[in-house]
Formats: structure tokens, sequence, C-alpha cells
């Protein structure tokens, strides 16, 4: 979940998280309505189908009934010869007048025909039919039934269904009132098609609406091919209502409208309607797959927007903070120039600006501090080590002579026994004293006693060799080391020495002489100090011997 941690990436998530519920919600809801508002026309389409039909049914049953009614109440029949011609002709009239009209005829009170059209039954006693019995008394409508004596006198059809009729009597009273007759009509139950296929349109047909009749036994009426195969659904709707209900085969939208006649004789019939759901609801279905393309597309559509959105935003925070990273790396002349609309992002933008060129200045100045100081530390260093020097030479330095003094003598010493210890090489060591140096303080004064010193010192230092050594080792009294040199060579150059001083002519004190006493150094010595101390007891041997003169050891 590492790659969620950026900005662009969270704001991806929230834009198209957003624009999902959105546009998901959205769909959703136009989709419930637009369904809920298509399967209301398609289940009022087909509740007005049936209406238009119950109708229809209701007004030609009111109109056979109200036809049979007047012919029962006309003065042909309630004044004139029943049996005459002139009723025959009216019953013929009237059974050409309306194509579905089977059977008119008239019977007796004791239930023979008197007359019938086409002389069908005439004379046969039909006191044991209903519509006799129900049209004796009123008005009369008999619910639908196979007739079947009538059938086998009627032209048969070119149809596997069976002729069945329903038949409207009514009764013929005289003018005291009695009782003349009953006149009645079989009806071809062939009208109901024809109400039905006048109020199914072709569109209806094809999009599979069926008409249904229900009888009041709860069988089914129509179409006779359903009569005992098609099972009624227990959940049919309330009458005056559309629901989707699961017959046998699948699912249909389903109406049930009654049809009412508002006669005495109520047939209780009813008219079922229904469309495969599939086809009632395929509005509904094509609506669903454009509204889930439309969604689709709208979705990715959303999400390009979130995705630009979210990088529009982004992208000058990203920039802030690649630049920022550049300057965490070490980056010196980075320039913040992100250029955005939004005021916060001009604003940090511009402050980081500002901080860099504040930054920027104050290295600036750093460095020149830093560069100041490194000169004060060198020019600072450097005197030290010109006064260190300084001091290192006054250390071993004698005042007096600037010769070397006894500390420079004791390094020199020790550093020669070390350097012979490692080569076995041998050095040689003479220690001079100046002779009778009391005297010269004593008669000539201190301070020409120093300047015998000061000369002394000089004219040693001049001869000895560069590679030799010597310092003022006590009062007046010298020492000098000769590096890779013996005895015998000690000795030649102590003379040499010796001789030079007692040439020399010092200007206050005249002639002045020293002793000098010689040794070479031993592979046996155990200090740097074994040999000086052989030449010092060599120098009182030279004293002692007269003095002006040289001594070696031993
Ligand atoms: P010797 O021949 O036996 O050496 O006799 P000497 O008179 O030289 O005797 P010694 O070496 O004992 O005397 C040294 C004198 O040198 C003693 C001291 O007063 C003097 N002296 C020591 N240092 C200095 C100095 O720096 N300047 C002066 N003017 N005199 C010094
Ligand atoms: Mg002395
Ligand atoms: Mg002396």
């Amino acid at each position: 979940m590492k790659q969620f941690n950026s900005f662009h990436a969270r704001l991806v998530l929230l834009f198209g998280i957003l624009f999902l519920a959105v546009s998901v919600g959205l769909t959703a809801y136009l989709d419930r309505l637009a369904s809920a508002t298509l399967a209301k026309a398609a289940g009022d389409a087909l509740y007005s189908t049936g209406n238009s039909a119950a109708m229809l049914i209701s007004r030609t049953l009111v109109e056979r009934e109200r036809e049979i009614r007047l012919l029962s109440k006309s003065h042909l029949l309630t004044l004139g010869d029943l049996q005459g011609a002139e009723v025959q002709q009216l019953l013929n009239d009237i059974r050409q007048s309306y194509p579905f009209y089977a059977w008119i005829g008239l019977a007796a009170p004791d239930g023979t025909v008197l007359q019938a059209t086409d002389g069908m039954l005439l004379k046969q006693n039909v006191a044991q039919r209903p519509w006799f019995s129900g049209g004796l008394e009123r008005s009369f409508v008999g619910d639908v039934h196979e007739a079947v004596l009538l059938a086998r006198l009627l032209p048969q059809q070119n149809s596997n269904e069976p002729l069945r009729f329903i038949d409207f009597a009514a009764p013929v009273h005289g003018a005291d009132n009695s009782i003349r007759g009953v006149v009645a009509t079989h009806v071809h139950w062939g009208w109901v098609h024809d109400v039905l296929s006048s109020v199914l349109t072709a569109d209806a047909a094809n999009s599979g609406v069926e008409l249904l009749i229900l009888g009041s036994a709860g069988h089914w009426l129509h179409p006779y091919e359903y009569i005992g195969q098609l099972a009624v659904p227990a959940d049919l709707p309330p009458a005056g209502q559309v629901a989707l209900v699961d017959w046998a085969d699948k699912q249909y939208l389903t109406s049930r409208i009654r049809i009412s006649t508002r006669l005495g004789d109520d047939l209780g019939w009813q008219l079922i309607l229904r469309q495969p759901a599939e086809q009632a609801l395929a509005p509904v279905a094509k609506l669903n797959r454009q509204l889930l393309w439309y969604g689709a597309m709208t979705l990715l559509l959303a999400m390009i927007l979130a995705y630009r959105l979210a990088s529009h935003f982004s992208r000058p925070v990203e920039q802030l903070a690649s630049l920022a990273q550049k300057v965490a790396q070490g980056g010196e002349n980075v320039v913040f120039n992100v250029s955005s609309k939004l005021t916060e992002i001009r604003h940090l933008s511009g402050a980081l600006s500002s901080m860099m060129i504040k930054m920027a200045a104050k290295r600036q100045a750093l460095l020149q501090a830093n560069s100041t100081l490194e000169q004060q530390v060198a020019t600072r260093t450097a005197d030290l080590e010109r006064a260190n020097a300084r001091l290192q030479q006054l250390s071993h330095k004698d005042a007096l002579t600037g010769i070397y003094n006894r500390r420079a003598a004791d390094e020199r010493l020790k550093a020669e026994f070390a350097t012979a210890k490692r080569s076995s090489q041998r050095y040689a060591v003479l220690l001079m004293d100046i002779d009778h140096f009391k005297q010269i303080n004593d008669q000539l004064g201190h301070e020409t006693g120093d300047q015998v010193i000061q000369q002394v010192a000089k004219l040693l230092d001049n001869t000895i060799r560069d590679s030799d050594f010597v310092a003022r080792y006590g009062g007046e009294e010298f020492i000098a080391v000769l590096p890779a040199t013996d005895l015998h060579g000690a000795v030649i150059i102590a003379n040499k020495l010796c001789r030079d001083i007692a040439s020399l002519d010092f200007a206050t004190a005249g002639r002045v002489t020293i002793s000098i006493g010689v040794a070479p150094s031993a592979v046996d010595d155990t200090d740097a100090d074994t040999v000086v101390r052989k030449a010092d007891a060599a120098m009182y041997e030279a004293k002692r011997a007269g003095r002006n003169r040289v001594m070696p050891q031993g």
C-alpha cells in the first residue's frame, strides 16, 4: 500500500471514490425512477386494454339483454298472434341484425317452442332449460354453455372449438299482464372473440398480451384451449390492479378486471390480462442496459476527470517537494518558481524562494568569515612557530657568547652516544678551560673577563669543522664534540685550537692560553657522560702538567 502514500494517489483515490459514489448513486436512482415509471406504464397499458375489453363485453351483454327485453314488450308479442307470420318475420329480422344471434325463439308458458328462426327446435319442449324457467319470471341472462340440441342443427364451424352460447330470455306478458310465453336468443360465443380481437391491437398481440375470461366458478371461459389446461394462479392481483404473477410456465405482468353488467343476473366474469414479464418489461431491461452503458461511460469520464483534477492539484505540491528534495541533497542554486493559481502554493513557493535567497546570503557570509578566520589562524600559527623557533634557539644558545650552551651540549652528547651505540662509530670530546682566568677577572675586571670568554668562544666556533660541535660548558669552560673522530684526529684538532688561542692577541688582556683534555668514546661507555668525565680528567692532567697544552686521555 506504499503507492497510496503519495499526495497524488490519495487525491485520485478521493476524487475517484467521490465520482464513483455520485455516478453509481445517480445511475441507480435514475434507473429505479425510470424502471418504476416504465413498469407502471406497461401495467397501465395492460390495464387500459383490459378496461376497454371489459367495457365492450359488458356493453354487448347489456345491449343483447335490452334487445330481448324490448322484443318481449313489442305489441306484436304482447297483443298479436304468437304463431303468426308477422312474429316469425320479426324474429328473423332481429336475427339478421346481429351476426352472432344463432337462434331466436318464442316458447309457450308450457315450454313448447312456438316460433324459432330457421324453424329450429320448433314444437320441442324447452321447459327444462334454465333460460326458459328464468325467462318466465324476469329478464334472464345465462352463462356460456354448449348447446347439444342446437349444435346438431346449426352448420359446423371451421374450428376445433365446439359451439357455445350464452342465452338471453325475457317473459312476454299479455295486456292483462298474464304470461303469454318466453322470448329467448342464443348468442354465439364467437362474439367474445370478435370483441376481444377488436380491442387487442396488433402491437399488443405481438408483444404477447393475452386476454382471458374467468367464469364465476373459477374456470376459464376463454380461450377454449385453456379450459381445463391452464391452472389459475392462486395469487392473482385484486380486481383493478396489476402485478407480476408466476404462472405455470413463467412470470407474467397480470391484471384482473371485473366484467360488470349491472344486470339482475351478474355473470361474475372476470377479464384476466397477462403479458410475459420479459416482454412487458422489455423497455425497462433496455433502459437498464442503456443506463448501465451510460453509467459506465460517465464513470470512465469521471475517472479521467478525477485523475486530471488530482494531477492538477498535486502537481505544484510535487514540484515543490522535488525542489525541496534537491535542496536537501545539497543543491544550492535551486529556484522555487512553481506557478499555480492556488494562493497557498504561491505563498509557499514565494516563502521557499526567499528562504533560499537568505540561506545563500548566509552561506556566503559564513564562507567569508571562514576564510578570514583561516587567514588569521595561519598568521598566528606562523607567528607562534617563529616564536617557538626563537625560544628553541634561545634555550640552546649561550647569552654571553652566542654559541651553544650546556643544555645543547648535553643533548648533542646524548645523540652522539645513541648513534655510536647503533653504528659503533666512534666520536671524541675536547674539554677546554681558560688558564688563570681568575687573575684576568681580578686584575682587569669582570668586563674584560667577559670579553675574553667571548673572543675564545668566537675563535673556537670559527675554527672547528661544520660537522663538529662546540659549546660553552661552564663559566670559562668549553666543550667540543667531534663525530667520526678518533683520539689521534682529536688531538690534532685540539693542538690547533690550543695554538690558535695562544697566538691570538686579546686587546686588553694580552695573551690568554687554554688547557684541553681529549677523550674518545669507547664501546663499553655506560652513558653519554663517561667520555666527558674522561676528558675532564685529562683536562685536569693538562692543568697539572703546566697548562697551555693538550692532554689525551689515559
Ligand atoms: P686555572 O688555571 O687552574 O684554571 O686557574 P683559574 O684562575 O682559571 O681558576 P678557576 O678556573 O677555578 O677560576 C675561574 C674563575 O672564573 C672563577 C670565576 O670568578 C671566574 N668566572 C667564572 N665565570 C665568569 C664569567 O662569566 N665572567 C667572568 N668575568 N669571570 C668568570
Ligand atoms: Mg675553570
Ligand atoms: Mg680556569
